[in-house]
C-alpha cells in the first residue's frame, strides 16, 4: 500500500512512500514534532514524543542487557501505566516481538502462553514474581523483570535507570513480526495471531486518514493495553498522526466525565457508552468538544446508538475488527453512521460474504460468513500451520467466523459468531436479531441470546436479560416479543440477571452463559 505525504494540522509532514515499520512511524512523528504531547496523565503531566522516545530507548537498553535479541519474544503481564505502554515502543526499538497478556490470566493460564511462545524475557507485576520465577525456571525462560502498577518501580525501572536515551533501532523488514496477540480462545486453545509491522502500520495510516486524526487530537484512553483495541487501534493511530492520549489506568465513568472537556476523541467498547449514558454528569454540553466517539470490540446496540444521539446530538462511529485483522470496516466520518451496522470496508480491505460450507460468494442481503483480505490481515497463527490453513481460503481471504450481511447501501451488519448460531428445529436463528428485538422492550437494559440443548428441537433459544423494571418476567417479555419476531425465533426461556458476564473488552461471555444454563431443558 502506498501513502502520499500527509500534513497534520501542526504542519508536521509525515511522508511515507511505502508502509514503514512501526518504530519508523513513531520516529517520523518524533522528528516532525518532538515537543508535541504524546501521553497526558490524569494530573495533566505531559510526556512529549521526544520524552517518550528517550524513555523507551532506556527501556530498550534494559531489554537488550537482559539478553533480548531482535526476533525474540517479550511477554508482558503488567498493569496499565505510561511505562507499560512505553515497553511497546521499547520492544520495537529492540526489534523484539511484543506479546502482551491479559492481566486477568492466572499463572496456570500464563504457563500455556510462555510454553507456546518461548519468550526471551518476561515482564510481570512484582507480586507475581515468585510464581513467575518458578514458571520461568521450569520452562527455560532466561530473563524476568518486574514493573509496578504505576510504572515507577520494579526491576525494569532499576535496569533502565542511567541507560542511554538513544538506542540504535534494530532494522526490521515491514513484513517482519512485530507482535503476537493471543486470541481470547473461548473455544479450544488460544491461538497466537502473528502481526507484522506492515499489518499494524498500514492499518494505523488508514485509520488516521479515515477518522481524520491530526496533531491537535487528544484521545481519551481508558481501554486496556493488552488487547488490539487499546494497544494498536488507539495507540498506533495516535502515533501515526502525532496526536496525544489522555491516559487513564482503567475505565472509570467519573474520570471520563471529568476529563472529557480536554478530549477530542473517545474510543471505547459499548459498555463505556452505556455507562456514560447512565452517568448524571454526562450531558450534551460535555460531549460538545469531542469530535469523534468510536465504538468497537463488541456489538453496540442500536438502542444505545439512538439514546446517545438523542442526548448528545452526535452519532457514535461503530467499527469492526479483530485481533487477527486489525480494523476491517468503519462507519463513515461524513455521512450516515447507521445504528446496528459496522459500516463500510476500509480502504485497502476487500470484504465478502460467503457461504460457510461451499465458500461461494453470496448475493447482497444474504447472511453468510464475513471474509476479509488486505494489508491489515495477519500472516497466521504462531506455530499452528494447520489451523492457519483452515482459516484462510485458497485465494487469501481470511475466514473471520463472524456472520453478517451487506445491506442495499453497502453497510456491513454483523449478526453473530458462526459458533453462536442457533439451530432450533432446523431453523437458523441469529442471536443478534433476537437481542435487538429484546433491547427495544422498555425495561430491558441489555440482553444476550444463546442456544441451549433441547430434547425435541435440538437447540432452543434462551434469552438472558438485565431488566430495569422488576415486574418484567418471562411472561411479560414473551408477550412483548409476540409481534416483533417470528414465533420460531422467540425464546423458550427468559432468565433475568443483575449483570451480564462480560470480559475485559465488554464482550458478553456466551460460553459461560451456555455453561450456566446448558441444562435448562435437560430431561430429569
Ligand atoms: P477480538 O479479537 O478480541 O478483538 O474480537 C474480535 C471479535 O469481536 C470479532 O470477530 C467480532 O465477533 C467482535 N466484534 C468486534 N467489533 C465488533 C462490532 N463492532 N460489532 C460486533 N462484533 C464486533
Amino acid at each position: 500500500m502506498r501513502h502520499s505525504s500527509v500534513s497534520s494540522s501542526k504542519g508536521c509532514k509525515l511522508a511515507t512512500t511505502a508502509t514503514p515499520d512501526m518504530f519508523s512511524l513513531f520516529r517520523a512523528t518524533c522528528d516532525a514534532a518532538p515537543d508535541a504531547p504524546f501521553l497526558i496523565g490524569e494530573d495533566g503531566a505531559v510526556l512529549t514524543y521526544a520524552g517518550a522516545r528517550a524513555r523507551s530507548a532506556q527501556l530498550a537498553h534494559a531489554f537488550r542487557n537482559a539478553g533480548v535479541q531482535p526476533g525474540d519474544r517479550i511477554a508482558i503481564q503488567v498493569e496499565k501505566s505510561q511505562t507499560a505502554l512505553l515497553t511497546w515502543l521499547a520492544a520495537l526499538q529492540a526489534g523484539a516481538v511484543y506479546l502482551p497478556l491479559n492481566t486477568a490470566y492466572t499463572i496456570g493460564e500464563v504457563r500455556y502462553f510462555l510454553g507456546d511462545a518461548s519468550p526471551a524475557l518476561v515482564l510481570c507485576r512484582p507480586a507475581d514474581e515468585p510464581a513467575m520465577a518458578a514458571l520461568c525456571a521450569e520452562l527455560g525462560v532466561p530473563a524476568l523483570l518486574t514493573l509496578d502498577a504505576d510504572g515507577s518501580g520494579g526491576s525494569l525501572i532499576e535496569a533502565a535507570a542511567g541507560q542511554p536515551t538513544a538506542f540504535d533501532h534494530a532494522r526490521v523488514q515491514p513484513d517482519g513480526l512485530a507482535a503476537i496477540l493471543y486470541t481470547s480462545g473461548t473455544t479450544g486453545r488460544s491461538k497466537g495471531a502473528m502481526l507484522s509491522h506492515a499489518n499494524l502500520a498500514s492499518n494505523a495510516l488508514t485509520l488516521r486518514e479515515y477518522w481524520r486524526f491530526t496533531g491537535d487530537d487528544r484521545l481519551l484512553h481508558a481501554l486496556p493495553i493488552f488487547h488490539t483495541h487499546g494497544l494498536f487501534v488507539a495507540t498506533n493511530t495516535t502515533i501515526a498522526a502525532g496526536s496525544a492520549m489522555i491516559f487513564l489506568p482503567k475505565f472509570d465513568a467519573d474520570a471520563l466525565v471529568r476529563l472529557m472537556p480536554q478530549a477530542s476523541v473517545l474510543m471505547g467498547v459499548p459498555t463505556f457508552y452505556t455507562r456514560l449514558l447512565g452517568h448524571p454528569g454526562f450531558t450534551r454540553e460535555l460531549a460538545e468538544g469531542v469530535r469523534l466517539f468510536v465504538s468497537g470490540s463488541a456489538p453496540l446496540s442500536a438502542e444505545t446508538h439512538k439514546e446517545f444521539n438523542a442526548l448528545t446530538g452526535q452519532a457514535i462511529l461503530e467499527r469492526y475488527g479483530m485481533t487477527e485483522t486489525n480494523m476491517n470496516t468503519s462507519n463513515p466520518y461524513d455521512g450516515q453512521r447507521r445504528p446496528g451496522s459496522v459500516g463500510f470496508p476500509l480502504p485497502g480491505v476487500a470484504l465478502r460474504i460467503a457461504d460457510p460450507d461451499s465458500a461461494a460468494a453470496l448475493p447482497q442481503g444474504e447472511i453468510g460468513v464475513i471474509e476479509v483480505k488486505g494489508a491489515n490481515v495477519f500472516g497466521g497463527y504462531w506455530q499452528m500451520p494447520e489451523k492457519t490453513r483452515e482459516e484462510f481460503r485458497a485465494d487469501g481471504f481470511f475466514i473471520t467466523g463472524d456472520l453478517g450481511f451487506i445491506d442495499a447501501d453497502g453497510y456491513v451488519h454483523i449478526v453473530g459468531r458462526a459458533k453462536d448460531l442457533i439451530i432450533a428445529g432446523g431453523f437458523n436463528i441469529y442471536p443478534a436479531e433476537v437481542e435487538a428485538a429484546l433491547d427495544e422492550i422498555p425495561g430491558i437494559a441489555e440482553s444476550a441470546v444463546i442456544g441451549v440443548a433441547h430434547p425435541d428441537m435440538g437447540e432452543a433459544v434462551v434469552a438472558v436479560v438485565k431488566v430495569t423494571d422488576a415486574g418484567l418476567d418471562q411472561t411479560a417479555v414473551l408477550a412483548a416479543l409476540t409481534d416483533r419476531i417470528a414465533r420460531f425465533k422467540q425464546p423458550r426461556a427468559v432468565v433475568t440477571v443483575d449483570e451480564l458476564p462480560r470480559n475485559a473488552m465488554g464482550k458478553v461471555q456466551k460460553a459461560l452463559l451456555r455453561e450456566t444454563y446448558g441444562a435448562l431443558f435437560a430431561k430429569t
